[in-house]
């Protein structure tokens, strides 16, 4: 009866830069027979793994059959009962929106050996790149990441979002489209127009952008910067520490100019 299987680790790939994976996640990368990646694993990463090793791409590309999610558990399953190490590499971490959650259990419930080798959030990882820290001692003693991907319809849906209201950090991820909407949302709960936001896109990567806006004018400059996913958006008093620490480098950055002029 003792059939052998391979073993399927799930990996977080970090944020976007190849070099924010975890050093367990770039072993399991090294050893693996067979790669599965989709959109926000980082593609220098796919190199790091051996020559051999097989490569699936089970991602969204524009006019393409994307995979269900059921269709990737099967390929899971059957490259592990292959006897092989299988690395399947999601942005992030892989329990963070990443559906890992999902696929553990497709895993545990066919026997396949898994390990979880968690990855660095761009819930924190994006914030942290544009200089704002998800808390802070005297304004956020918590934060909380939210779906901006269930806002379309309802202010109090799967969301509601007059709870995340009152969190002092709110950090929403997949929720440019929505941004309008999210904003309506929690200033309709009582947050004011006024607070900080930051929106950060491409976070960690060579193309990051941050831009700084308030609650009230948020889907406007949005639009205005023609920001496209992936992007995180960061509401609460934490951004303006941001905003600050973007202000002083501008302020000494001209202060070198004008000296060496
Ligand atoms: N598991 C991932 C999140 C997947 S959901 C994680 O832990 O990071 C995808 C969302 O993550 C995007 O819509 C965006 O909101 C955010 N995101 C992923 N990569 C990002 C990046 N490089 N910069 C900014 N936001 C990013």
């Amino acid at each position: 009866m003792n059939q052998r299987v391979g073993k399927v680790f799930l990996v977080g790939s970090g944020p976007g830069a190849p070099d924010l994976i975890t050093v367990r996640g770039m072993r399991a990368l090294q050893s693996a027979d067979v790669v599965v990646y989709d959109r926000l694993a980082p593609p220098e990463l796919l190199d790091e793994a051996p020559t051999h090793a097989l490569r699936f791409y089970v991602g969204k590309a524009p006019g393409r059959h994307s995979c269900s999610q059921e269709e990737i558990n099967a390929l899971l399953i059957e490259q592990a009962r292959l006897e092989r190490t299988v690395v399947r590499l999601k942005g992030g971490d892989p329990f963070v929106f990443g559906r890992g959650g999902e696929e553990m259990l497709a895993l545990a419930a066919a026997g396949i050996p898994f390990e979880v080798v968690p990855g660095v959030t761009s819930a924190i990882a994006a914030p942290a790149a544009a200089a704002i820290p998800v808390t802070h001692r005297e304004m956020a003693p918590a934060f909380a990441v939210v779906t901006g991907h269930e806002a379309a319809e309802k202010c109090r849906g799967l969301v509601d979002w007059s709870a995340y209201a009152r969190v002092p950090t709110l950090v929403v991820l997949m929720g440019v489209r929505n941004s309008a909407k999210i904003a309506g949302c929690l200033m309709a709960a009582g947050r004011s127009p006024n607070e900080p936001v930051a929106i950060v896109a491409n976070a960690t990567l060579p193309d990051q952008r941050v831009v700084f806006a308030t609650l009230g004018t948020l889907a406007d400059a949005i639009a205005a910067n023609a920001i496209h996913p992936p992007a995180t958006i960061v509401i609460g008093e934490v951004v303006a520490l941001g905003s600050q620490v973007q202000a002083l480098a501008l302020a000494s950055m001209a202060e070198a100019i004008a000296r060496a002029s």
